[in-house]
């Protein structure tokens, strides 16, 4: 039977939940122990799919095609849990299937309520989990904050489940902020007070608060907290800010947080410390050899999580090249208003991420150009090789005004064009050809010698696709098709010849990628951004 770790949150969000849940599974790795992570989200979407990245941030996609919030990325990133689509929750999904069963009749005579209807199937989703994955620990991350109308089921859920699992089973974990007021030069404890209080009176008593802090609380300050929510002194543990995100694990461990949820949870394990992880990872980070400057050029630039893996898989690639990594965020309607010099004039990369409708487009389209006609390595993601193509198409192969059909459906030469799968979709959610599927890697290309084998398999999430009407026509002008699914013949991966280093993939690898890990692309791609002058 898997044992649980609660995650709630208090007085503010964006504390670094999900790297909090993230960093304490990787610590529990390292003692040996095979780890699972779930995130629970109080919005009513069955899943972030149909949302903007605006309102949301990056939508991460699973091998098995489940599209979810992008804490799953951190999860994946941290530890080595292979999550699906159990490993999120929604209010959504879980109202969708209590209602399908109260249509079909399982609860007939029975007035359908929040407890014990809706509870119940976030209590067995979670369970499920535990069947399903086999985990020792499970992290259960309840999104949002204590306090939250809508995050009231979740929280009476997991004070259910704790009741029924009983001691050394289960462990709750409040993350708060103990903030810095710079003018009194003090810290205050009162927003962990009323934001233990606020969980206190819906039942739930946390074990351990992990204070977010920007310096380690003096033992005094640990003391007041320990006194006025009811915990052990030693169960108030410093989350002090870090440089980078993949320090966490470290710095927990620095405070002793593995071992207290061990005692807590009864568990016994030889004291390790994830050491592969600081040598690999943290040491990299703090001492880099080299420098090197990379522009993403898309059009949620201005927002910390649109594009949240392509940066971590950015930083894993320079992490293995023993580089710095310096990104140039540039928003691609400048491009298009001001031209691709005024932004990319110097960089050694740039790279076009995945994304969908029309604003932007022509200011990628001449990123693109410019990274071909200048010799910058270029790496696309899915829209970022659509991208490709229709610039090569364009200025290459003479087919004037090239396009995608996504985005003039009368184009003349439609280079990108709707999946055959995708024509008959009619509804917006989880729609997408999503997920793992199979791509056949063509010896003697980048791809190859990124990946050094013949199968790969990556992450899909997109409805159009190279259109293989124009595929012998661009390769007469040296574009390479270097990766082919084998089965549907789609187009998966393409290159420039003569060119330092210009590849362009339908998938997403930045899901795959670890910091102690690097995706093979992006390791390359970071690799020629340092050769080139
Ligand atoms: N809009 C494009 C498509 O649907 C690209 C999608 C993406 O970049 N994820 O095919």
């Amino acid at each position: 039977m898997s044992k649980y770790i609660f995650i709630t949150g208090g007085v503010v969000s964006s504390l670094g939940k999900g790297i909090a849940s993230a960093a304490i599974g990787n610590l529990l790795e390292s003692r040996g122990l095979k780890v699972s992570i779930i995130k629970c989200d109080p919005y009513i979407n069955v899943d972030p799919g149909t949302m903007n990245p605006f309102q949301h941030g990056e939508v991460y996609v699973t091998d098995d095609g489940a599209e979810t919030d992008l804490d799953l990325g951190h999860y994946e990133r941290f530890t080595n849990a292979k999550l699906t689509k159990d490993n999120n929750i929604t209010t959504g999904k879980i109202y969708y299937s209590v209602i399908t069963k109260e249509r079909k009749g399982d609860y007939l005579g029975k007035t359908v309520q929040i407890i014990p209807h809706i509870t119940d199937e976030i209590k067995n989703n979670i369970k499920k989990v535990s069947f399903s994955q086999k985990a020792d620990v499970i992290i259960v991350e309840i999104g949002g904050t204590v306090g939250d109308i809508e995050g009231l089921p979740f929280l009476e859920a997991i004070r259910q489940l704790r009741l029924e699992l009983g001691r050394d089973y289960a462990v709750n974990i409040h993350l708060t902020l103990v903030p810095y007021i710079k003018t009194a030069g003090e810290i205050k404890t009162k927003p962990t007070q009323h934001s233990v209080a606020a969980l206190r009176q819906i039942g739930i008593t946390p074990d351990i608060i992990l204070c977010r802090a920007e310096k380690k609380l003096s033992k005094e300050a640990r003391e007041k907290i320990a006194l006025f929510c009811s915990v052990d002194i030693d169960a108030v543990v410093t989350a002090v800010d870090v440089k980078s995100i993949y320090e966490a694990p470290i710095a927990y461990r620095k405070e002793g947080l593995d071992k207290l949820i061990l005692r807590l949870l009864n568990v016994k394990r030889p004291d390790k410390a994830p050491l592969e992880w600081e040598e690999a990872v943290v040491n990299k980070i703090k001492k880099p050899k080299y420098k090197v400057e990379i522009a993403v050029v898309g059009k949620y630039i201005t927002l910390q999580d649109a594009y949240k893996s392509i940066y971590e898989a950015l930083t894993h690639g320079a992490i293995a090249n023993e580089t710095k990594l310096v990104i140039k965020r540039v928003d691609s309607e400048d491009i298009t208003k001001r031209g691709a010099d005024k932004y990319l004039k110097g960089v050694k990369g740039i790279l076009v991420p995945g994304g969908f409708g029309p604003r932007g487009i022509e200011g990628k389209i001449q990123a693109a150009q410019y990274a071909r006609e200048n010799g910058i390595p270029y790496f696309g993601i899915c829209l970022g090789m659509q991208i490709a193509v229709i610039e090569f198409a364009r200025n290459v192969c003479g087919m004037k005004k090239a396009h995608s059909t996504e985005f003039s459906l009368d184009t003349k030469y439609p280079v990108i064009s709707l999946l055959e799968e995708q024509k008959k979709v009619k509804v917006k959610g989880a729609s997408m050809r999503l997920g793992a599927y199979a791509c056949r890697v063509k010896k003697g290309t980048n791809a190859f010698s990124a990946y050094q084998k013949e199968r790969v398999d990556e992450r899909h999430r997109h409805r159009y696709e190279f259109n293989n009407e124009y595929r012998d026509v661009m390769k007469k002008d040296n574009f390479v098709f270097s990766g082919i699914n084998p089965k549907s013949n789609l187009v998966e991966i393409v290159e420039i010849k003569d060119h330092p280093w210009y590849l362009a993939c339908q998938f997403h690898p930045e899901f795959q990628s670890k910091p102690n890990k690097a995706h093979p692309l992006f390791r390359d791609f970071v690799k020629a951004a340092l050769s080139i002058e």
